[in-house]
């Protein structure tokens, strides 16, 4: 049996569905990503997986040895949370409250996990500063490093790369990559797609349609290609010009479908040659597009369900 399985699981609040038809599994090992637009219900479906809050209906089982309070959680931080007159060490090892029970202090094991996982996370030499004097990718590192007192097994990341700038946002993915190396297993929230496929093993696609799979059978999918082929057009809408093929994924594994044999025009992105004109816009890219703009894989029901 799985880690996690869901079945068939709704999503809402106050029995107002916000999404729905949603199964999945997570094995030991994988690096799932949950895409989708903003409010789509990736939130909603971490603190329905960390069960602080219940599911309209369908089901989270858990298995293959794992317990629900050996999950740890990485939330997307707020202003306010950014600003917490907190020490580093007093926060990481908040992540040992778990292991405290009705204890009301943390004992040697518990002090020397949290070095452990400061060390690890390379933030020993803030130990004693002040967390909110800390960069936002330091504090990034500052939480992975709770997350990991509270777990060997599965890591949930909300959006942890948030507000990063780009070079912090690489060494922050490439510090969850090597975590997932080392046998953690990661579900993370991202609206960056083409990092999710970078990254991933799986993904998970939440919003008008669901999609979960493999990265590849997600990069060979419609929806897929279309969100990928979405996301690279707005980044070049965004700077004005065309987008540097390294930024579409760089390296085989992630080539975007149709690009990684030498691809020629057939293959070109809309928008990225020269000149590209009005017949090679994106569906879904002019302003706020209405039902013929309706996604590839919607009309048919979706891909997998
Ligand atoms: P995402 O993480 O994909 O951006 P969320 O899960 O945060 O989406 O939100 C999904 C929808 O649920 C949004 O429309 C949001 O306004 C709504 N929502 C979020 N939190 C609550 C809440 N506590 N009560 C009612 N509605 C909420």
């Amino acid at each position: 049996m799985a880690f996690i399985t869901v079945q068939n699981l709704s999503l809402g609040y106050d029995s107002q569905v916000i999404a729905e038809n949603i199964s999945f599994s997570v094995n030991k090992g994988d690096y799932l990503c949950i895409v989708g637009e903003n409010g789509s219900g990736k939130t909603t479906l971490m603190k329905t997986l960390l069960h602080l809050q219940d599911p309209v209906s369908g089901q989270i089982l858990i298995g293959d040895g794992l317990h629900r309070n050996e999950i740890g959680y990485l939330p997307q931080q707020t202003v306010v949370q950014r600003d917490f007159p907190a020490s580093v060490r007093e926060i990481v090892l908040s992540g040992c409250q778990g292991r405290c029970g009705l204890r009301p202090f943390y004992n040697k094991e518990e002090k020397r996990l949290a070095d452990e996982n400061m060390e690890r996370m390379g933030i020993m030499e803030y130990a004693n500063r002040c967390y909110r004097e800390l960069s936002g990718g330091q504090q990034q590192r500052v939480l992975l490093a709770r997350a990991l007192c509270a777990t060997r097994k599965v890591l949930l990341l909300d959006e942890p790369v948030s507000g990063l700038d780009p070079k912090v946002t690489v060494e922050m993915y490439s510090l969850i990559s090597e975590l997932n190396r080392e046998g953690i297993t990661i579900i993370m929230i991202s609206h960056d797609i083409a990092a999710a496929v970078r990254y991933a093993s799986h993904i998970l696609h939440i919003g008008e349609f669901v999609f979960y799979g493999t990265k590849d059978e997600y990069l060979k999918s419609d929806a897929g290609k279309f969100f990928l082929l979405q996301q690279a057009h707005m980044h070049s809408a965004d700077r004005g010009g065309a987008l540097p093929e390294a930024e579409l994924g760089g390296g085989a594994e992630t080539a975007l479908p149709g690009t990684e044999q030498g691809g020629g025009a057939e293959t070109a992105l809309p928008g990225t040659e020269p000149g590209g004109g009005a017949e090679t816009a994106l569906p879904g890219t002019e302003p706020r597009g209405g039902a013929e703009t309706a996604l590839p894989g919607t009309e048919l029901g979706g891909e997998k369900r």
